[in-house]
């Protein structure tokens, strides 16, 4: 038999009666290897801590979103969130999907651009487009979301002095029951600025309004939002109709599904309270398939998905540095990964499995990152088996908005590592160094030489 691996003792507090702070324990079973490929041997060769995506999660999740749609209604087009992650090879296995890009800045344009989008299936939104933004997505046929009346004139007085008719929609922001409202985008439905936008448009003769958009909102968990939104664009689209005679082609919900991550302070885990894709999809599709349109007329469909197609895909790969005992008693463990690269634990109780085999045993602790700052702290209060210094552990869905809402602060950003639908890895994005970071930076001449003799 082999030899049982030495555990060091624990001192636990027996809790009679009322549940302890920490929850139950969660973690019975290590993760050792994800898609095939040994977690070790990802760390032995891209360093720790690292990121992980899971390509064959990526195209399954697309895949099912599709299907969800697609399966409902006969017009559906998504168009993949750059801000979500926009690494490169990200967005290209969802370009090669299908997925048409939706970018928020002249810097995601161009991503876009060079990765091979065409300009006609580029969705332009946010409220910050330059007037050379404009410019080229004019130029190369994208879809303009317009934000607000002032980027609308600009928009008009531009096309007065080139030539050109852009194919431009109106973001619209509602009351769909859910608050607080996410009012600061677009025009109000409510108070009929939409409408008067929409009338702007038409009126100007220079733009095509070829669409109505909505993003109502991040982590949404109630469905019927989104019939609400669907209805009150419909109704937009229907007056386009009947009052300009102007049949509008798309009608684009935006994104905001949630992924099944558990948000801080719930008291279930999200995998058992997050509806599912076919829960939105079904409230969305009945919503315009019953509204009252010839079937020859109904709006294609667009989504614009971020974060439920890849937050399960991504996961974190980390190693303990040191387990500590704070002054009131409590464990601590500190991890080599930290808010900088884990912008998301703000948010979530992300769930951390071990990477090797572990007992019985389970300590709660306060989890910590490296940074020399008191707010980098990872979970602020888990039960998990014993962990060593030098030990690996994996932390799941950390796929959407991590690689980038990051910051380089105190630490440098990891490797990125892709798992291939053969089990191979690649490397997708390689670790900063120093000389990046300094690159970027100039001395003054006259403070090039110190002396601290
Ligand atoms: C961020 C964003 C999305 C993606 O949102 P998720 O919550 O990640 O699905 C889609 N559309 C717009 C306009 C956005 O700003």
């Amino acid at each position: 038999m082999a030899k049982l691996k030495y555990e060091r003792p624990v001192i636990k507090k027996l809790n009679a009666g009322l549940m302890n702070k920490f929850g139950t324990r969660t973690e019975f079973e290590p993760v050792k290897h994800i898609d095939g490929v040994a977690v070790k041997s990802l760390i032995e060769k891209y360093g720790s801590p690292v990121f992980v995506i899971s390509e064959r999660q990526m195209r399954r999740n697309y895949q099912n979103a599709v299907r969800s749609f697609k399966t409902r209604y006969p017009k559906v087009q998504f168009a993949w969130s750059y801000k979500t992650n926009y690494i490169n090879a990200v967005c290209n296995v969802f370009h090669q999907e299908g997925s048409w890009g939706e970018v928020v800045s002249g810097f995601e344009y161009n991503k876009a651009l060079r990765n091979g989008v065409p300009g006609n299936k580029i969705i332009f939104n946010g409220p910050d487009k330059s007037e050379q933004d404009l410019r080229d997505a004019i130029k190369n046929d994208s879809l303009i979301h317009i934000d607000h009346f002032d980027e609308l004139y600009s928009l008009i007085s531009l096309c007065e002095t080139i030539n050109a008719k852009p194919r431009v929609a109106i973001r619209v922001n509602m009351d769909t029951g859910i608050y607080p409202m996410w009012d600061r985008f677009g025009f109000n439905y409510e108070n009929g600025s939409a409408w008067n936008a929409i009338q702007k448009i038409i009126g100007s003769g220079k733009l095509r309004l070829v669409g109505l958009h909505s993003h109502i909102g991040t982590f949404m968990l109630a469905p019927s939002a989104y019939s609400v939104a669907a209805s009150k664009l419909c109704d937009l689209m229907w007056h386009c109709k009947n009052q300009h005679n102007l049949q509008l082609q798309y009608i684009d919900l935006g994104g905001g599904f949630p992924s099944q991550n558990t948000l801080k302070g719930s008291y279930l885990p999200g995998t058992d309270t997050v509806p599912s894709i076919d829960e939105f999809a079904e409230a969305i599709t009945t919503t315009i398939l019953n509204f009252g349109f010839k079937t020859e007329e109904l709006p294609l469909l667009i989504l614009e998905t971020g974060r439920a197609l890849i937050d399960d895909a991504g996961y974190l790969l980390g190693s303990v540095l040191a387990n500590k005992r704070l002054a009131d008693g409590r464990r601590a463990t500190i991890m080599d990964f930290g808010v900088n690269i884990m912008f998301t634990s703000f948010w979530y109780d992300h769930k951390i499995s071990p990477a090797q085999d572990f007992t019985h045993h389970t300590e709660d602790q306060v989890v910590y990152g490296p940074l020399c700052m008191n707010i980098d702290c990872i979970r602020e209060s888990v039960s998990l088996p014993l962990l060593n210094r030098g030990d690996h552990v994996v932390v799941h869905k950390v796929g959407a908005y991590n690689m980038t809402q990051w910051m380089q602060f105190i630490a440098m950003r990891p490797n990125v590592v892709m798992i291939d639908m053969e089990q191979t890895p690649h490397l997708i994005r390689r670790a900063e160094k120093l000389d990046d970071i300094v690159s970027l930076e100039e001395m003054p001449a006259y403070l090039k030489k110190i002396d601290l003799k």
